[in-house]
C-alpha cells in the first residue's frame, strides 16, 4: 500500500510502499532502549519505494547490522535500515505513517536475548 508520512515537526516527509499486514514487533534491548518502550513496532517497506520529499533523516548505527533514521530536529523515529548493501529491507515506524490505518493483530516474539532481525508472520485484521 502506498503511504505518505513524516515526522512531528514536518522536516521529514516521505512516500513509500509498505506491507501493512506485516507488523514487526521487536523486543530486543536495542529496540527497547531506542524507543523507551517494551518493544519497537514497525511495518516493512517494499525495497526501492521509499522516497524522501523534503529532508532526509539522520542515522544512528545501532548494531553491526542496522541503522536507525530519525529527525534531528524533533527526534521522531522514522526508519530502520540494514547496513549491508545486499540486504535491502527496511522498516518504518507506524507512528510516522499518516495515510493508512495499521492492521491490528500483527505481533512478534523477539526477546531481549535474541537478534533483532527477522520478519514476523503476518496476521490479518479481524475487526
Ligand atoms: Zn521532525
Ligand atoms: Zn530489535
Amino acid at each position: 500500500m502506498r503511504v505518505t508520512g513524516g515526522c512531528l515537526c514536518g522536516n521529514i516527509r516521505y512516500e513509500a510502499d509498505v506491507f501493512l499486514h506485516n507488523g514487526y514487533i521487536c523486543h530486543c534491548t536495542i529496540c527497547q532502549r531506542s524507543t523507551g518502550q517494551p518493544a519497537e513496532i514497525t511495518v516493512l517497506i517494499k525495497a526501492g519505494t521509499l522516497k524522501y520529499l523534503k529532508e532526509e533523516p539522520k542515522y544512528f548505527v545501532s548494531s553491526d547490522t542496522g541503522k536507525r533514521g530519525f529527525c534531528e530536529n524533533c527526534g521522531s523515529r522514522i526508519v530502520w535500515q540494514a547496513l549491508a548493501a545486499e540486504d535491502d529491507w527496511l522498516t518504518m515506524s507506524p507512528s510516522a505513517v499518516w495515510t493508512a490505518r495499521l492492521k491490528r493483530g500483527s505481533r512478534g516474539t523477539y526477546t531481549p536475548t535474541r537478534n533483532c532481525h527477522g520478519i514476523m508472520p503476518a496476521r490479518t485484521c479481524r475487526s
